[in-house]
Formats: structure tokens, sequence, C-alpha cells
């Protein structure tokens, strides 16, 4: 069971159900404004996660959501409206979970002030 929560702890989340897909740091334009730098998340089932608190969804797009708490601006969730599974902040987590980093995406929108540097694939888009 992985346990996270936002700054305020206003709202907590925990993850029961397998991860889905790789670890990824997403450094597309939205993920940059919404975190202030890449956002690093994981994957797992709607139905794998349960989460506690008044969650705010920002509708950055047609095709996702995005929840941060609307009390201390904590950017913990990504959800496609056509997929049954969410991401979730791994630097939201409350303890080291074990998990590591296993891609870059769309690394075509990265920022310009800073580089890439380890060794993990980088995926142009998703
Ligand atoms: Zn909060």
């Amino acid at each position: 069971m992985l346990k996270g929560s936002c700054l305020c702890r206003d709202i907590t989340f925990s993850v029961s159900g397998e991860l889905r897909g790789m670890a990824s740091a997403c450094h597309c334009g939205q993920c940059r404004k919404q975190s202030g730098h890449h956002w690093a998340s994981g994957n797992v089932g709607e139905n794998g996660i349960t989460i506690d608190g008044p969650v705010a969804w920002f509708e950055a797009s047609a095709v996702a959501k995005r929840g941060f708490c609307a009390r201390c601006g904590s950017f913990l969730f990504w959800k496609a409206h056509d997929e049954d599974q969410i991401s979730f902040a791994l630097g939201a987590l409350d303890e080291e979970a074990g998990i590591r980093l296993q891609r870059h995406i769309f690394v075509a929108d990265k920022g310009a002030y800073y580089e890439i540097s380890d060794d993990l694939p980088k995926l142009e888009r998703s």
C-alpha cells in the first residue's frame, strides 16, 4: 500500500492496486506549468486508488483533467477521460515506495532551462 498526501494534508490517497505502465517524468507544457518543473507520476487503475479530501479538478484540455489541492496547491493527479486509470504524483508519496522513474515523456516539449542527464528512455511524446 502506497500512501500520499498534498502539502497541507487535506487530501490523502492510498494506492492498493498494482501499478500500470511505467513511472514517468512528463515534460509537457501543462505539467511544467502546474508543477513548476517536470511532473513525476505513477499510474494505477481507478479501482486501485482511494482518494480522500476535496480534490479540485482542472480541465486543462478536452482529453484529461488535473487534480490538485485548492488550499495548498499540490498537483496530485492526472486523469484521461477515456481511461480507467489515474496518474498520481510520486512526489506526493509519504514514504519511500521503491518506485524509480523509468522514462521521460513529452521531451519534445521540455523546458529550455534544463537538460535531461540520465540514461532513461526519452519519448518525444507519450
Ligand atoms: Zn493541500
